[in-house]
Formats: structure tokens, C-alpha cells, sequence
């Protein structure tokens, strides 16, 4: 099975948890949000540089 890999905090991601999955406006390399992230708001990083909140 895939894992699943929190972009904001590099944890690994259960596929039954809630997370948010999108793609980076930059490069269009998908990201993973944890739901611990996005509430909290922490900033993601991409590989390309491309920062969000
Ligand atoms: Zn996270
Ligand atoms: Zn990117």
C-alpha cells in the first residue's frame, strides 16, 4: 500500500485518518495535509519552493 506522507509535519498518514490531499499550483506535485495540520494552519513546503499556508 502507498504511504502517505504529511507535507506541513512529515508524518506518516494512516489512510483512515482525515487528511486533505492537493496539488501544488507551482509544480502540480500532490501534498498531503494531516487534519492535525490543517487545523493548527501549519505552513507546507513543496519541493519546488512554493510555500502555503
Ligand atoms: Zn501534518
Ligand atoms: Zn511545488
Amino acid at each position: 500500500m502507498e504511504k502517505i506522507e504529511c507535507t506541513s509535519c512529515k508524518q506518516e498518514i494512516s489512510p483512515v485518518e482525515t487528511y486533505v490531499k492537493f496539488v501544488c499550483p507551482e509544480c502540480e506535485t500532490i501534498l498531503y495535509r494531516c487534519q492535525k495540520c490543517r487545523t493548527f494552519g501549519h505552513i507546507y513546503r513543496c519541493q519546488c519552493g512554493f510555500k502555503g499556508p
